[in-house]
């Protein structure tokens, strides 16, 4: 085991080193340091604010499939070309009447209901959860799903974030507008605050407009190595699963000290 100044300092400038603190092993092997926080100048973290769909539940829902249902897949060939790869669902429906979205949104609910029955919490979630609870900072969540979604999320996992701001909060992620809104809620500023999610174009965009600090949760290696990103588009933070979170939070902010957790 290492001391604890000793991780924070291996966190920072070795980042393929794994090491174990006094409860987990953790890896670091993905972790990149961002500018505004370092282990000489830590930040103040007073709240997190989680994507769901592939964050805090496991991915399950056929994402490229249900844009080609929805679109077409001539469209959706051309729609994904345009967006560099990623295609905007929502933005693409908006424009639409309401005859074709009110098909376009039974395709989807489709798909969103079969991604409920299979529903799964992400690996480490319900830990960090804790964690975050233990040291007085906020959670809350921000999804492009529907609140029915969310509710059966919170119910199936006896867990729950607030605000939990679904589908029907407008402007949706990548618009900052959700995130502010957090922050405004809790009265705290969004530099105080972290986005985590597993989409470059809706989290971390949204997370960087508000001016939040921003975490991408990258499971398979997706988005290539951390430095390639764009600027406009580079998290602060990268992991490859959530219990890598835990070291981030502790090497790179100033938590409040952990506190007995209610029974
Ligand atoms: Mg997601």
């Amino acid at each position: 085991m290492l001391l604890p100044h000793l991780s924070r300092l291996f966190a920072t400038s070795l980042p393929s080193l794994s090491f174990s603190n006094s409860s987990r092993l953790l890896s670091t092997s993905l972790m990149s340091v961002g500018a505004k926080a370092s282990a000489r100048t830590k930040a103040t973290l007073r709240g997190v604010v989680f994507d769901m769909d592939g964050t805090l539940t496991v991915p399950v829902i056929d994402f490229p499939a249900m844009y080609r249902e929805v679109l077409g897949p001539e469209a959706y060939a051309a729609a994904k070309k345009a967006g560099g790869g990623s295609v905007d669902i929502l933005h693409h429906i908006e424009a639409w009447g309401p005859q074709e979205q009110r098909r376009a949104y039974e395709i989807i609910s489709r798909f969103e209901q079969e991604g409920l029955d299979r529903l799964q919490i992400m690996p480490g979630a319900l830990e960090l959860c804790g964690f975050l609870d233990s040291r007085d900072i906020r959670r809350g969540l921000i999804t492009r799903n529907v609140k029915p979604a969310v509710d059966v999320f919170h119910k199936r996992f006896g867990i729950m974030f607030s605000p939990a701001l679904s589908r029907e909060f407008k402007p949706y992620k990548p618009d900052p507008a959700p995130l502010l809104h957090i922050c405004s809620t809790w009265n705290i500023p969004p530099n105080e605050v972290m986005m985590v999610g597993d989409s470059l174009k809706d989290d971390v965009v949204c997370g960087k407009r508000a001016g939040a600090f921003t975490c991408l949760l990258d499971e398979t290696g997706q988005y290539g190595p951390h430095e390639d990103l764009e600027d406009d588009l580079r998290p602060d933070f990268k992991v490859s699963s959530l219990v890598e979170v835990f070291t981030i939070l502790e090497s790179h902010f100033d938590l409040a000290p952990e506190r007995a957790q209610a029974v």
